[in-house]
């Protein structure tokens, strides 16, 4: 676990996580007697208002005021260990953007100024999990497509590497999202999204020669 960005059952656990690596991989309830109750909370950085809802729900289970079926393994964690309370959903299923990306309006470019989806300057939403751009970072404000920038994936397992370039289209599957979901996206946008990306290539290639004008002129 340590160190280790979203990585769960290796060879690497140390002996003391033992009891937290049953919990991971054999289910059932935390054995409080045992076992130091760790979930993952992933992001870059962590969301603190995942953190602090992980850590009083547990607080609440271990001081006897909800049921220890609460934390059931296969009800309370996703198969990286994340809170499916928090996790389950995609960046994508919750994104303000929704209506652009199912209507086919891209962005062009980084940073342009509208509302479209980002998906063609590299957004990772339909692969990761995390409600932030729905629900607001901090006190309802801000979260990653909600400001115009795109979804970087980091509450997923293999961040940063498999997500590099951000401000590239994802072109592989990455840990994380099955197979069928992709084909399943793929299908529906594949086409599509070509298209944008070739357009933003030329609308980019266009606003440089015309900033190379510009300044020939000048
Ligand atoms: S901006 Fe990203 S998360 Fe939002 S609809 Fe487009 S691809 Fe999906």
């Amino acid at each position: 676990m340590k160190g280790i960005k979203g990585a769960i059952h290796q060879d690497y656990f140390q002996p003391e996580v033992e009891p937290f690596r049953k919990y991971i991989d054999e289910g059932g309830v935390p054995d409080f007697a045992t076992i130091k109750p760790a979930v993952a909370v992933p992001g870059c950085p962590a969301n603190g208002n995942g953190m602090l809802r992980t850590i009083a729900l547990m607080a609440l289970v271990a001081l006897g005021v909800l049921p220890a079926s609460v934390l059931d393994r296969k009800s309370f964690l996703d198969e990286y260990a994340r809170p499916l309370f928090i996790f389950q959903n995609t960046v994508h299923e919750q994104c303000p953007r929704a209506a652009w990306y199912a209507a086919g309006v891209y962005r062009e470019y980084p940073g342009q100024p509208n509302a479209a989806c980002l998906y063609s300057v590299g957004c990772k939403g339909p692969w990761s999990h995390c409600p932030w751009n729905k629900v607001g970072w901090v006190a309802g404000v801000g979260g990653p497509t909600r400001t115009g920038g795109v979804c970087i994936g980091c509450t997923q397992p293999g961040f940063t590497d498999h997500f590099e370039p951000f401000y590239e289209p994802m072109n592989f599957t990455p840990v994380g999202r099955s197979a069928a979901a992709d084909v399943a996206l793929g299908v529906g946008i594949g086409g599509i999204v070509a298209g944008a990306i070739a357009a933003a290539a030329t609308a980019l290639s266009k606003k440089k020669e015309g900033e190379g004008e510009k300044k020939e002129q000048k």
